[in-house]
C-alpha cells in the first residue's frame, strides 16, 4: 500500500512550496487509495513554534489537504529515537566518538589544506584489529554513523532521474549531539522507516540528504522508499520565490480573495503537467496524477496564471458561497447588511448581484469592490450630474418622468425593462446613453456599471422610483 507523508519544519507559515510538494503526496495517496501521514518536524527548538504548527494546519485544511495519520511530533519521539541509537551501538553501525569540535576543526582545517574534502578522518572510527586511543576525561561523546568506506550509494529519483554517489565523498554524519539529542537526518530516517513510508516526496533541496539517509536505512535493514525530488518554484524573473514575487504564505491568499479549489489547481500544474490540461478538479487531479510527469525543471510562479484559475473557479462558484466570502470584506467597508435588509426599501440581494458581476472578477476582493455600488447610497459628482442631465433636461427630464411612469406599472424583469426603456427612447427621440447615463448617475452615482437593464431589475422598483424622485 502507497504511504506519503509530508514533513514540514515548523519554522514559519506554509508557503507555496511546502503546499505543493504537500498537494502531490496527498494526491499520490489519494491514487492508490493509501495513507497520507502529516509528520511536523520540530527538533530545531531555536526556529520551531506551535504559532507555526498550527499556520501549517491550517493552510492544509484550507487547501482540504486532509492527513490520514498524524500529526506524528518529532519532539514526541525522542524516546524512539534513542531506542534505534542504542540498537545500533548495539549492532556497531554507529560508534561514539570523543573527538572534540576543536579537533573535528583541525583535521578538516588540515584536509582542505591538501585540497581535500572536508571529512572526519575516522579517529574513533572502530575496525577490526584496530586500537582505539584512550577515552579523554569528562568529555561526551557525539554518536557518529559508520558510513561505508567505499563504493557508491545509488537511487531512481523518480523526478531526476538516477543519481549515485561515491561513498568515500560521504563523512561519517554525526546522529547523536554529546547531550543525546539525535540529529536531523538521523530523526527522518527512523520516521520513514517507522511510519513505513513507501514514496518521499520533497523539494530538491533535500537531495543531498537523501544518501546518507538511504545509507543509515541500509544499516537498519530497512526497506527503502522511493523519491521524487521536486525543483523548486522560482519567481517570474526566475529568482527563487521570494516575498518581492507577492504572497508567500498560502493563507494570504484567502485573505486576497482566492478561492481553494484555485489554489490547488494553479500548484498541481506548477511542475506537473497532463497533456495540454490547464482547468481541472481536485478529483480529476487525483485520477490523473503520477510521479512520471514531474517536471525535472523549476517551475514559474505566475500570479497573472492564478488570477486567471481564480476568475474561473469564482465563475463556476456558487453564489450563496460567494456571498459569505463577500459579504464581510463589504461590511469592513461600511455597508450595514442588517440596515440593507430591514431598511424601508430592500436593497438587492447579494448573491443575485454577485452572480450578475462574477464574470470578470479575479478575486472576491475585485467582486466586492464592484458590488459597492449596490449598497452605497449614491452621491453623484456634481459636474458629471449637470453634463448628463442639469444642462440637458430641457430634453432629458420629460423622457425620465415618462420612464419613471412606466416604472410603476411595468413588470420588473430585464425581459420587460429592456423594450420599455426602447420605447421611452423612440418616443422622445433619444439614443440609449441619453437616458442610460442619467439613471446611473441617479441610482449609483457612477456611470461604471453592468448593463442598466440589470442594474434596474436587481435593485427592484421602490429603490428605483425612490432614488430617481430626487431629481424630477
Ligand atoms: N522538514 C523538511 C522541510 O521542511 C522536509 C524533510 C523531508 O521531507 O524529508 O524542508
Amino acid at each position: 500500500p502507497v504511504r506519503t507523508r509530508f514533513a514540514p519544519s515548523p519554522t514559519g507559515y506554509l508557503h507555496l512550496g511546502g503546499a505543493r510538494t504537500a498537494l502531490f503526496s496527498w494526491a499520490y495517496a489519494r491514487h492508490f487509495g493509501g495513507t497520507f501521514v502529516l509528520r511536523v518536524e520540530d527538533t530545531d527548538l531555536e526556529r520551531s513554534t506551535p504559532e507555526a504548527v498550527e499556520a501549517i494546519i491550517e493552510g492544509m485544511q484550507w487547501l482540504g489537504l486532509a492527513h490520514d495519520e498524524g500529526p506524528f511530533f518529532q519532539m514526541q519521539r525522542m524516546d524512539r529515537y534513542r531506542e534505534v541509537i542504542a540498537q545500533m551501538l548495539a549492532d556497531g553501525t554507529v560508534y561514539y566518538c570523543y573527538s572534540s569540535p576543536e579537533e573535528v576543526e583541525a583535521m578538516r582545517e588540515k584536509m582542505r589544506a591538501a585540497g581535500e574534502k572536508p571529512r572526519y578522518d575516522g579517529t574513533w572510527r572502530p575496525e577490526s584489529g584496530k586500537v582505539l586511543p584512550p577515552i579523554p576525561a569528562g568529555r561526551t561523546p557525539v554518536v557518529r554513523f559508520k558510513n561505508p568506506l567505499d563504493g557508491e550509494v545509488s537511487w531512481d529519483d523518480v523526478v531526476k532521474g538516477t543519481i549515485t554517489i561515491a561513498n568515500r565523498e560521504m563523512d561519517d554524519l554525526v546522529i547523536a549531539r554529546p547531550d543525546g539529542t539525535p540529529t536531523y537526518n538521523f530523526c527522518v530516517v527512523v520516521d520513514d522507516w517507522d511510519m513505513q513510508i513507501t514514496h518521499v516526496i520533497r523539494g530538491d533541496d533535500h537531495v543531498n540528504n537523501t544518501p546518507r539517509q538511504i545509507n543509515i536505512l541500509k544499516a537498519l535493514g530497512a526497506t527503502l522508499p522511493l523519491y521524487g525530488h521536486v525543483p523548486m518554484i522560482l519567481g517570474a524573473d526566475g529568482e527563487k520565490l521570494s516575498k518581492r514575487h507577492g504572497a508567500v504564505s498560502v493563507m494570504d491568499y484567502p485573505a486576497q480573495g482566492f478561492l481553494p479549489e484555485a489554489m490547488l489547481n494553479y500548484l498541481a500544474r506548477l511542475g506537473w503537467s497532463h497533456g495540454n490540461e490547464e482547468l481541472f478538479s481536485i478529483e480529476q487531479f487525483c485520477e490523473w496524477f503520477d510521479l512520471d510527469h514531474l517536471s525535472k525543471s523549476p517551475a514559474q510562479f505566475n500570479p497573472e496564471k492564478l488570477a486567471s484559475v481564480n476568475n474561473h473557479y469564482i465563475k463556476l462558484a456558487d453564489n450563496e458561497r460567494l456571498a459569505g466570502l463577500v459579504r464581510p470584506l463589504m461590511e469592513k467597508d461600511g455597508v450595514d447588511f442588517a440596515e440593507v435588509t430591514e431598511g424601508s426599501t430592500p436593497l438587492p440581494d447579494l448573491a443575485k448581484v454577485i452572480g450578475l458581476l462574477k464574470e470578470r472578477a479575479h478575486t472576491t476582493h475585485e467582486i466586492a469592490t464592484a458590488a459597492m455600488l449596490f449598497y452605497r447610497s449614491p452621491s453623484p459628482d456634481a459636474a458629471l450630474l449637470d453634463q448628463h442631465f442639469t444642462a440637458v433636461a430641457a430634453t432629458i427630464k420629460p423622457a425620465l418622468i415618462d420612464f419613471a411612469e412606466r416604472c410603476k406599472t411595468v413588470e420588473w424583469t430585464k425581459a420587460a425593462l429592456a423594450p420599455m426603456i426602447k420605447e421611452v427612447l423612440v418616443a422622445h427621440t433619444l439614443k440609449m446613453p441619453h437616458i442610460a447615463m442619467p439613471l446611473r448617475l441617479m441610482l449609483t452615482g457612477q456611470l461604471q456599471t453592468p448593463a442598466i437593464d440589470l442594474v434596474l431589475e436587481l435593485f427592484g422598483r421602490e429603490v428605483v422610483l425612490e432614488r430617481l424622485q430626487k431629481y424630477l
